[in-house]
This record gives C-alpha cells, structure tokens and sequence, in this order.
C-alpha cells in the first residue's frame, strides 16, 4: 500500500500545475485584447483583468484542496461566484518524485501561509515587456519561506517560431531547485538588477554608492532573482519601500534553497507568517553569492531613511 505523499510536496505538486494554468489565462487575456486596466494606489501600481483571474485562479484552486491553508493574495477582489473554468485540481506528477525534507514532513494546512501574486511586472505586462512579467506561489512556515513555484509565462517568447514559450521553476530549503540552470555572473563583475518603474532617488543614491560595473533596470521581483540565478546579475537591489511580501515569498524560497540571500537593505531576514505587515518597508537586497560585499556597500544615509 502506498503512503499519501506530505502535505508540502502536495501543495508543490498542485502549485506547480496552478501556475502553470496561470499562464495560460495570462497568454488568454493578453491575446484577447483588452487588458482593463486599473489604477490602484497611482499610475505606477496597477492591476489588469489577468492580475484579477489569476488571483481568483490559485486562491480558489488552492483553497478548494487545502481548505485550512491560509492563502494571502496581492489583489483586493469583491467577492464573486466561483468560475469553474478558472479552478485547477490537478497536480504535476513530476514533483510528487521527490520526498519532503524530513524536518518539513510533520507540517500541517493550518501552520502553512501562501502568499500569491498574481502577475508580477504588471507595469511592464501593460508596457509589453513581457518577459519581466513571473507568477509567484510562496509558502512558508514558522514565518519562514520555505517553499516556492515561480511561472515565467513569457520566457522565451521572443526565441524563434521553434521555441516553447513560458518555464515553470519549483523548488525549496533542503530540497533544490528545478526547472532553471544556474549559472554565476563572470568573475569579478558587478552587475546590479533594480527597478524599472519604482526607482527614486534612494534607490539610486545606494547603487551609485556601489560602484558596479553595469545596472540593469527590469520589472519585477522574481524576474530579478530568477536573473541573479542565471548570472544575468550579481545583486538586486531596491532601497525603497514598496516591495511586498507577495513579491518576495516564492523568489526568497527559490534562491535560499540554493544558498543566496534574501534579505532587507539592512540584512535582516523576513518574515512571512500571517500578520506580518505586508510591505517590505526597509527594502530588497539579494544576492546568489557575493552577499556580503554589496550589504557592506550600502551607504549609512540609505540605511537611515529605511525603518524595517
Ligand atoms: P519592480 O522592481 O518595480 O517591478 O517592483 C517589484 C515589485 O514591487 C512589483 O510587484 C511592484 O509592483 C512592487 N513595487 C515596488 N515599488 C512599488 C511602489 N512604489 N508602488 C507599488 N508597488 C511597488
Ligand atoms: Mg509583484
Ligand atoms: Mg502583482
């Protein structure tokens, strides 16, 4: 008789096959035409209709399969009947190979917070930089991220008729990363990924303090840790409020897992159980190696105006 696989490589399995039905309503929406565009808080923050059908997509799939979890997504829907077509039950065989890491093997629906956002890079989504644009599933424990699936619904999208379009990357602590090749910055190079839409002068301040050979401004947080997984970037930085706990659940979990930092512009660590305050008021820096060399940068008068 075979035992039922732990709760944690379930709710990879099925996250997995979430984000990746996610791709499809974003390549749906994007092909239909009319993205309905909302402001939120400005012109800077903003949300489409495939922001809004994503969101309800993974909270309502996860929710009908894990009934107990605590699911905390970036947007602030009404409530609505359900949709059927937007619910995803099935799960990816290929993750269910893998066994829990024994120290994560006892935990249970209740203890689990997931943090979704739906479409990151909404920005550059409506801009038609769509390679920055990812899909974020986090899962912590303990106030800890754990866990996490990132969707790219567009790599590769510019690659040639031949080329399959969009990647999932699933992995965690004590368990690995999959679905993406590692690969580290050339020796000795400084290369710095930030904001594309939210950069002020802080930002700016702490990254000309570095320094760096080069500064590459892109949308969104897990496109700019899934670049410092590809050695297309040495740190990302983001002296700024703004960043929320949404943004950097599934990225932290990703790179920790295989042994970067994610961290605030101080170094502290975050947290992630339910109450915490969502936004990331003192900032991002992270890093896949090197952590130390760029938070020894950060200049006093930045660190000062970023209260955790
Ligand atoms: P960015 O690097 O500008 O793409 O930002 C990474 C994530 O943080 C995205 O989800 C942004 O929407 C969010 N973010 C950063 N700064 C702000 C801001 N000033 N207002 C709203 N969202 C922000
Ligand atoms: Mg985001
Ligand atoms: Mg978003």
């Amino acid at each position: 008789m075979s035992t039922k696989p732990a709760l944690l490589m379930r709710l990879l399995a099925s996250s997995f096959a979430i984000a990746e039905k996610a791709q499809m309503i974003i390549h749906q929406v994007l092909s239909g035409g009319n993205l309905n565009i909302v402001e939120k808080t400005g012109a800077n923050d903003l949300q489409t209709k495939a922001d809004r059908l994503v969101q309800q997509s993974i909270c309502l799939s996860l929710a009908r399969k894990f009934p107990n979890l605590t699911i905390i997504g970036e947007e602030d829907l009404p409530f609505q009947e359900i949709d059927e077509d937007l619910i995803e039950s099935g799960q990816c065989e290929e993750v269910l190979k893998y066994s829990c890491p024994v120290q994560y093997s006892h935990f249970k629906e209740e203890e689990i917070v997931v943090w979704v956002d739906p479409l990151d890079g909404t920005k550059e989504f409506t801009e038609g930089f769509l390679d920055h644009v990812t899909v974020l599933i986090g899962i912590a424990c303990g106030g800890k991220a754990i866990a996490g699936v990132i969707n790219q619904p567009y790599y590769n999208y510019q690659a040639g008729a031949d080329a399959v379009v969009g990647r999932t990357i699933w992995g965690g602590l004590n368990l690995g990363v999959f679905g993406i090749k590692v690969k580290e910055v050339p020796a000795g190079k400084h290369i710095v990924t930030t904001s594309r839409s939210h950069s002020n002068k802080l930002v700016n301040d702490c990254i000309s303090a570095m320094n760096v050979d080069e500064v590459i401004r892109v949308g969104g947080a897990g496109n700019k840790v899934l670049q410092l997984i590809e050695g297309k970037a040495s740190a990302y930085i983001f002296a700024s409020p703004g960043c929320k706990k949404w943004d950097t659940c599934a990225p932290e979990a990703i790179l920790h897992a295989l042994s970067g930092k994610l961290t605030d512009i101080h170094g502290n660590s975050f947290q992630y159980h339910k109450d915490v305050k969502h936004v990331n008021s003192a900032g991002v820096l992270a890093t896949l190696t090197n952590f130390d060399y760029y938070a020894s940068r950060v200049p006093e008068s930045v660190k000062k105006a970023l209260i955790p």
